[in-house]
C-alpha cells in the first residue's frame, strides 16, 4: 500500500506515529516551523529591537534553530541574530563542529563568534576531567558552557539565548531528574525569566522530536556535524534515552506526555521552590545565586 500526505497526497517523507499523519516535505517542514513560531511567542516574548544569540554547536539541532530563526527574522530589520560557538577543547571531536558551525553561519550572513574554554578558563574539558574529578564529564561541561554563553551573549548585546535542545532532550532531562529525585533542578528546567545579568534563555525546538529536527536538516541539505562526543556515552542520559525511545515505539506520544505533563506540574513546583536573588560571584563577577558560580566551584576544585 502506498500511502499518501494527509494534507495534499503527495508522497510522504514522513510518518508521525503521534499524530497518525504521513507529511510530505513540503507540509513537513510547514509543521516543524509552525510549532517553533509557537514556542517563540509563548517563550521568547519578541520585542523591537531583540538581538538574539543562538548557541551554534555545529550539530543538527542548533543549526537547525539558527536557519529557522534567521527564516523567521530576516524580514525584521529590528531584530538582530547572531551565533556563538563554544569550543570546550575535546580532542577529536569538537573541532570539526565548529568548521561545520562557522560554514553555516557564513552561508546564512549570521554574525559569528566562537569562544573556547582553553581562552576563557586557561584550561580545555579534556584537561579538566583528566584530572582527579568527582562528576561526569557532562556536568562540568554544561555548567562552563552555560557560563560562557551568558557572558558572552550578554557582552554582545544579546536579551535572548537560543539553545537547540529538542523534544528528546527535554524529555531525557525531565525522566533523569525524575529519577534522581533533583526536584529543585527540575524546576529550574522551566523557562526562564529575564534576570539581572542573566540573558533569557529560550528552547524554540523543545517540541520537535529529535528525528524530526535531522530530518529538516536534511531536507535543506545543512552543513551539519553528526559526530559524537567521546563523553556521552559516559552518561545515565544514554541509557534514558534508549528506554524513552522504546517506550515512543511502543506508546507513541510518551515524550510529548512527558513534556507536556512537566509544563503543567512546573507551574506548581515553583511555588516550592521560589527564585533566589541573584547576586553576582565572589571570584568572577558573573550573575549567582551563593557566593561562588557553578563555573567558578568547578574551576577552583579541580585545582590541584
Ligand atoms: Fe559536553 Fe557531554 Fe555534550 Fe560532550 S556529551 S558536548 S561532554 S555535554
Amino acid at each position: 500500500m502506498s500511502y499518501k500526505c494527509n494534507k495534499c497526497n503527495q508522497k510522504p517523507v514522513i510518518f508521525q506515529k503521534y499524530s497518525g499523519m504521513h507529511l510530505c516535505g513540503q507540509h513537513f517542514i510547514e509543521d516543524v516551523e509552525r510549532k517553533i513560531k509557537l514556542s517563540i511567542r509563548k517563550e521568547m516574548n519578541i520585542n523591537k529591537n531583540d538581538t538574539i544569540a543562538v548557541a551554534l554547536s555545529g550539530g543538527k539541532d542548533s543549526s537547525v534553530l539558527v536557519y529557522i530563526l534567521q527564516k523567521i527574522f530576516k524580514h525584521r530589520p529590528d531584530i538582530s541574530l547572531l551565533a556563538i560557538s563554544v569550543d570546550e577543547g575535546i580532542h577529536g571531536y569538537r573541532n570539526s563542529t565548529i568548521e561545520s558551525a562557522k560554514e553555516l553561519a557564513d552561508k546564512l550572513d549570521v554574525k559569528h563568534q566562537i569562544v573556547s574554554f582553553q581562552e576563557e578558563f586557561g584550561k580545555t574539558l579534556d584537561d579538566l576531567v583528566a584530572r582527579k574529578r568527582i562528576q561526569g564529564a557532562c556536568t562540568y561541561c554544561g555548567v562552563l558552557r552555560k557560563h560562557i554563553l551568558n557572558r558572552v551573549a550578554r557582552e554582545m548585546g544579546a536579551n535572548k539565548l537560543a539553545t537547540g535542545h529538542n523534544l528528546d532532550d527535554e524529555a531525557q532531562t525531565i525522566l533523569l531528574n525524575h529519577i534522581r529525585g533533583d526536584v529543585e533542578r527540575l524546576v529550574r528546567l522551566a523557562p526562564t525569566k529575564e534576570l539581572d545579568g542573566l540573558v533569557l534563555r529560550a528552547k524554540p525546538l523543545r517540541k520537535i522530536p529529535e528525528k524530526e529536527v535531522a530530518l529538516y536538516a536534511y531536507l535543506h541539505n545543512l552543513p551539519v556535524d553528526y559526530s559524537e562526543c567521546p563523553y556521552a556515552k559516559e552518561a545515565m542520559r544514554g541509557e534514558i534515552r534508549d528506554h524513552l525511545n522504546e517506550l515512543e515505539v511502543n506508546h507513541p506520544g510518551t515524550k510529548y506526555s512527558l513534556l507536556s505533563g512537566f509544563d503543567k506540574m512546573v507551574k506548581i513546583l515553583a511555588t516550592a521552590y521560589p527564585e533566589t536573588n541573584i547576586g553576582s560571584c565572589k571570584i568572577c563577577n558573573e550573575p549567582c545565586t551563593s557566593q561562588l558560580c557553578q563555573a567558578c566551584k568547578i574551576l577552583n576544585s579541580s585545582i590541584e
